[in-house]
């Protein structure tokens, strides 16, 4: 049976799960998505996801026609009829069918799309051997321009830094912000162990608030590792003495090469590692 896609309160099979081609998320990228794991039938942090989703929908004056419970239920609802126990869930939420202006305001009810698929993960190299990525010319979002806690269907900016990352041979690259600080990575948040104490850019660094990252600082502190947000430069990133990136998709993984500087000894940290079996057991893996 093909793939069952869940679009305002139906179930359509793969083939037929269209929109209009006048919906703003299409014209202008105006909506809001998260991406969120099943794990042995259980949507990893759901209510965060879904407190995440209302607050980007709520900056960009998004009414999403549907209650969290609803939402919920209806994700679990698309796990269910595709027999999904494991996997990955992309929620979408659109301006909805409008006419060709920008006015937001013309499109009378936002679309909600769940695509709920099985997990493709990154090749298991990635995990043992650790990532190279590069910094990207192209600079983070302005909070004051479009803030990139709002997790909005308009992903360019990421786009233009992760092609940077491609033609340097990296699926990852390292974006700053307008200050020259560490910022995130395209799709991954960013971690750094120095002298033993984990360090991440603050929420303020203009990044997006990562539910896996949360989760990394609270299993640090949980086990007596000191965790500063701190706004960190690409002098912090080279002299670090670990690194790795958070995410959804992710979840943990290490990286060994910034800019072609090696970090630390250019090998899997200790800390990195244990945060790696640490995040698997949190999500009972
Ligand atoms: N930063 C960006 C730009 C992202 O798109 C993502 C999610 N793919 C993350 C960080 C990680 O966030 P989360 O842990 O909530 O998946």
């Amino acid at each position: 049976m093909s793939l069952q896609i869940y679009i305002d309160g139906k179930m359509y099979p793969k083939e037929d799960a269209k929109i209009s081609v006048f919906d703003h998320g299409l014209l202008y990228g105006d909506g809001v998505f998260e991406g969120m794991r099943s794990y042995n039938s259980t949507v990893f942090r759901m209510s965060e996801h879904l407190d995440r989703l209302y607050e980007s929908a709520q900056a960009l004056h998004l009414t999403i026609p549907m209650s969290t419970q609803e939402m919920d239920a209806a994700v679990y609802q698309t796990l269910k009829v595709n027999n999904i126990v494991d996997g990955y869930i992309r929620l979408i939420v659109t301006r909805g069918v409008g006419n060709l202006g920008l006015d937001p305001y013309q499109c009378p009810t936002a679309s909600v799309i769940i695509i709920a698929d099985k997990i493709t993960l990154y090749p298991a190299k990635y995990y043992q051997d650790g990532l190279e990525i590069v910094t990207a010319s192209t600079i983070r979002n302005h909070p004051a321009a479009l803030n990139p806690r709002i997790k909005s269907l308009n992903y360019l900016n990421n786009i233009l830094a992760k092609m940077e990352g491609l033609k340097a041979g990296c699926i990852e690259a390292l974006m700053l912000n307008a200050k020259g600080e560490v910022a995130e990575c395209t799709g991954d948040n960013i971690f750094l162990v120095k002298n033993g104490i984990l360090l991440t850019p603050p929420i303020d660094a203009g990044i997006l608030a990562g539910i896996t990252r949360r989760a990394v600082i609270d299993l640090a502190r949980e086990s007596g590792m000191q965790v500063h947000e701190t706004n960190l430069s690409r002098h912090d990133v080279y002299i670090a003495d670990e690194c790795f990136l958070t995410g959804s998709a992710a979840e943990v993984i290490p990286v060994i090469k910034v800019d072609d500087r090696k970090i630390g000894d250019g090998t899997v940290g200790q800390t990195t590692k244990s945060m790696m079996v640490k995040f698997k057991a949190l999500v009972g893996q």
